[in-house]
């Protein structure tokens, strides 16, 4: 479903550009909003989320899933956590629909899906390890790197149930606006993958700001 927000970018409190195959790692407050931008188009953003106060909850895959009865994620999406809370609302969209079901990539589903010398690049889940490694203030340790939203990346559902990796629906500009409904960490990859067209092969920055409820 497609929401243009009315936020302004020049009234946000927090701006920052993601490069490509980097990460961000940050808090996010109850009733704050984040937009996630893909700023040069089918980029996709690899996404947790942790309630700031116990990260041992978090974003859930199968909870928000069976609770919203639909595959995708878009404008409306109850974000929740494995406890069952809502920890974000998705409340503008312009792309359309996000996966949640095709996971993130590591180096050794890259050696099972590509090839065995795909073992050395860069991937989401290195991503993530080193961030909870440079930030141990967060509290997140190996555990808690689970399931998690792949923003702006486009894995349809065949009517046989398959699951494909497919050229992105996402252009230059286009954006998710999420608002938290409790204190949030957010754990982006802005995704390094080269073998899929995921990233139209050509990893590309991201950036997201953030407004005061
Ligand atoms: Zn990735």
């Amino acid at each position: 479903m497609i929401i243009a927000s009315k936020l302004q970018p020049e009234n946000a409190i927090e701006r920052k550009t993601v490069a490509a195959g980097d990460y961000s790692l940050n808090l996010i407050k109850a009733g704050q909003v984040v937009r996630i931008v893909d700023l040069e188009g089918n980029q996709a953003a690899d996404t947790l989320f942790y309630n700031a106060n116990n990260p041992s909850e978090r974003y859930s895959a199968t909870d928000t899933l069976r609770e919203q009865g639909n595959l995708y994620l878009t404008a409306g999406s109850q974000l929740r956590s494995n406890d069952n809370n809502v920890m974000l609302e998705i409340v503008a969209d312009t792309c359309g629909r996000h996966d949640t079901i095709g996971g993130a990539c590591a180096t050794e589903s890259n050696t099972v899906r590509y090839d065995l010398e795909k073992r050395c690049m860069h991937a989401c889940r290195d991503s993530w390890m080193l961030a909870i490694a440079e930030h141990p203030e967060y509290g997140i340790a190996k555990r808690d790197i689970s399931h998690n939203i792949n923003f702006f990346m486009n894995v349809p559902v065949t009517p046989e149930g398959g699951l494909t990796f497919e050229d992105g629906i996402s252009a230059p500009g286009k954006y998710v606006e999420l608002q938290a409904k409790m204190d949030i960490v957010m754990l982006v990859s802005n995704c390094p993958q080269l073998n899929n067209p995921c990233n139209g092969y050509n990893p590309t920055a991201i950036e997201w700001l953030a407004w005061d409820a």
